[in-house]
């Protein structure tokens, strides 16, 4: 069985007229899991919305604190293009908690092969101390804290169209805590150069490969191949973690990468692959193009149970194999 955890509340918050981040992208993920073909193997789950306490494990006081004072006051301005209604605290709760449910149910439960998170807003750019990209919290970051800090290793690999910027800020300097992400650059926000691979402690510990416009979902699953698979067995962990964010389609009105939805099931299968059985969480982030949201749901929901569902072909071709090259260099094994 699949376990998706989701709750119709994540659709309260507004983030302004005409945003991107809108509350029909729910919406067109969870038709996905619908249409998916394998709805008889799903199970719904409505998640245990994350306390102070779990945020704080890698946020600051202040931040929650401003977040909290902004809900208070009915809403209000985060950064230019993050903005909060009144029901976007209780949203942002409940994005962070859904993946802490999805893997504390994952790990009390041996008949779940994997669980994805379909929430919004998305969180993989809000760092320790600072909402930013649309982001209030960084679920992701939320519960693979918590299980680090219990520890066991987490690996989080990032395939949204933007670089991870908050989830590699707040572990960078973790080596129990692999970050990987596959995004377009140059890009918002404007991070994940090749070069930036982790500090102190986490040197090594995260790995970026920054493709060009363009780039196709042969050249990102190559990423995987060679650079981020190896990494990830050597690394060993004892949860994979998927940030998916769906706006690497080349539909999607933001962002000019070439993927298909097809490509996206694919990256998560080649991740999901690197995960022990039973251990992997996708979460939603990304993905601005409602068809290509609910094609990417529906594609990666069949996934996740070993089924094949795909409404579009792969691609290939596109530009972005040198950079591959470039951290396959820099990533060499020892
Ligand atoms: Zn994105």
């Amino acid at each position: 069985m699949l376990l998706v955890v989701t709750d119709e509340r994540c659709a309260d918050h507004m983030a302004g007229t005409n945003h991107p981040e809108r509350p029909d992208r729910l919406h067109a993920a969870i038709d996905g899991v619908v249409r998916s073909g394998v709805r008889d193997a799903v199970e719904l789950m409505a998640p245990r919305p994350a306390v102070d306490d779990d945020l704080a494990l890698v946020h600051s006081v202040e931040l929650i604190d401003r977040v909290r004072r902004i809900a208070d006051a009915g809403g209000g301005r985060l950064d230019a293009d993050t903005v909060m209604n009144g029901a976007s605290l209780s949203a942002a709760l409940l994005a962070a908690g859904a993946v802490v449910t999805a893997t504390e149910e994952l790990a009390a439960r041996d008949d779940l092969h994997a669980a994805y998170a379909v929430v919004r807003p998305p969180g993989h750019h809000a760092t320790a101390d600072r909402s930013m990209g649309f982001c209030l919290f960084n679920s992701v970051a939320v519960a693979a804290a918590r299980r680090a800090d219990a520890g066991e290793r987490v690996a989080i690999i990032d395939i949204d169209a933007h670089h991870g910027n908050g989830t590699q800020d707040i572990f960078a300097e973790r080596n129990d805590v692999l970050f990987a992400s596959i995004h377009q650059s140059p890009l918002y926000p404007g991070s994940g150069a090749v070069t930036e691979k982790g500090a102190g402690a986490g040197e090594g510990f995260t790995i970026n490969l920054p493709l060009p416009p363009g780039a196709t979902g042969d050249v990102a699953r190559q990423g995987i191949e060679a650079v981020i698979g190896p990494a990830v067995e050597e690394f060993a962990p004892d949860w994979v973690f998927i940030s998916a964010g769906y706006d690497g389609h080349r539909a999607d009105p933001i962002t000019d990468l070439g993927y298909t939805s097809a490509d996206i099931a694919d990256l998560v299968a080649d991740v999901g692959a690197l995960a022990p059985a039973g251990r992997t969480v996708v979460l939603l982030e990304g993905g601005y193009d409602l068809d290509a949201v609910r094609d990417s749901s529906a594609a990666v929901t069949a996934q996740l149970v070993g089924e094949v569902h795909r409404p579009e072909a792969p691609t290939t071709g596109g530009p972005g194999m040198d950079v591959v090259e470039a951290a396959q260099r820099l990533h060499r094994r020892r």
